[in-house]
């Protein structure tokens, strides 16, 4: 089945009955009642499907998170209240049974860098960073630490560099490690991790999937051999999504595949609209010929689509500059955040590396001239209008 009708129907309907909603309720009830003590005892044991009690699953949470298990084509799936607490479970999960150390892509989000060092490397988990566009330099990472993990972003932040997750699989794959993908920038359109031989991919919901800025919330989808370990840590840990978050994600899902080929059409008109400006001084946009991956591109995802995000520079700019030409927008919303139907901006100096001294930025190739553009579903010449008044 195509992504575009498994998004309008997985999950959906799952027990016909004389009366069946078309579409999942939001189902609020915190516990299940059987009319016998020995049905919830099997139930409680796991010798039959059904639900029990919310944190252990939830029938709308169990219709997202068979959604989301179709769309990547994964075995199962976890809905967490967060894309962070989904990435900490998917990692935790990982880090079962294998040893306690980790290899990450040393270009990720900040609260994801955040996370390694300040929750993670505290308890003793070891981390380490490589480039995930860099196999050689994996390879010999992964060789000398020998993680129980490998974490790379499909699509980085804010530069947008494309990691071959086919290549970075197999190396994890020969070291025994698990390989966790945040796929949150390139999204099931784009690619399925798990079929590229990833064990685990993690979307924050709040982005591409939900799509209207209206609710947060993360997925981890993984293997069948995994899936035990991820519901056992959803029990356990309790990271779980609430049965409204679920509601508005799944029909924010349903219309995910149309909104995300739009968002890809108009990201690829403003990124060769943006090349042609005096007042842009670079542009970074994985649909670029010239970009540095291209070939990973052209291999990976699907012709024509490239993902959403554009980000550029303003030449001979500052922070002055950029908080002028943002201040200018009129319909490009500025604010944190991407993926949904309209298009913002963010200045990743301000804040999604904004913990990081400007040296370390300036390392990381992130310049205080920076911006980055989540594009959305308007007509591309309003939003090239828009960013063409604000130019100036
Ligand atoms: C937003 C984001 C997250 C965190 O997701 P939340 O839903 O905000 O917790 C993680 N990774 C990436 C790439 C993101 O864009």
């Amino acid at each position: 089945m195509q992504i575009h009708t498994k998004a309008v129907h997985s999950g959906d309907r799952k027990k016909p009955g004389p009366h069946t909603p078309s579409t999942t309720p939001i189902h609020t009830a915190t516990s299940y009642f059987y009319d016998s003590m020995s049905k919830l005892d099997r139930i409680f044991g796991g010798d039959e499907a059904g639900f029990s009690y919310a944190r252990f699953d939830n029938p709308s949470a169990a219709a997202l998170e068979e959604l989301c298990a179709s769309l990547e084509n994964g075995a199962a799936a976890l809905a967490c209240a967060s894309g962070m607490a989904a990435l900490h479970t998917a990692i935790l999960a990982a880090l079962t049974d294998r040893p306690k150390s980790i290899v990450a892509a040393s270009a990720l989000y900040g609260q994801t860098v955040t996370l390694l060092m300040n929750v993670l490397s505290p308890l003793g988990i070891e981390v380490r960073f490589a480039d995930a566009c860099d196999p050689d330099a994996m390879r010999a990472a992964v060789a000398e630490a020998r993680p129980g993990c490998v974490f790379i972003e499909s699509i980085s932040n804010p530069l947008l560099r494309v990691a071959p997750l086919d290549s970075i699989a197999r190396i994890a794959r020969e070291a025994g490690a698990a390989l966790v993908v945040d796929h949150t920038f390139a999204t099931p359109l784009l690619a399925r991790p798990l079929d590229l031989g990833a064990h685990f991919s993690v979307h924050s919901l709040t982005k591409f999937l939900a799509g209207h800025g209206d609710v947060l919330g993360g997925i981890v989808v993984t293997d069948a051999a995994h899936a035990p370990v991820l519901r056992a840590l959803g029990r356990n840990v309790g990271p779980v999504l609430g049965p409204f978050e679920c509601y508005l994600a799944m029909r924010g899902i349903k219309t995910f595949p149309l909104r995300m080929e739009r968002q890809c059409a108009n990201a690829g008109k403003v990124a060769e609209w943006l090349a042609g400006q005096a007042r842009v001084a670079r542009v970074y946009y994985p649909g670029d010929t010239a970009h540095p991956d291209a070939a990973t591109v052209a291999r990976l995802f699907p012709a024509g689509m490239s993902g959403a995000m554009v980000s550029f520079e303003i030449r001979d700019g500052g922070r002055e500059e950029v908080f002028g030409f943002m201040d200018s927008l009129k319909l490009i919303v500025r604010a944190t955040s991407l993926g949904d139907v309209h298009s913002m901006m963010l200045y990743p100096v301000m804040s999604s590396h904004r913990d990081l001294s400007p040296k370390h930025r300036q390392r990381m190739g992130i310049g205080e001239n920076l911006v980055r553009l989540s594009v959305g579903i308007e007509a591309a010449e309003d939003i090239i209008g828009d960013l063409a008044q604000a130019l100036g």
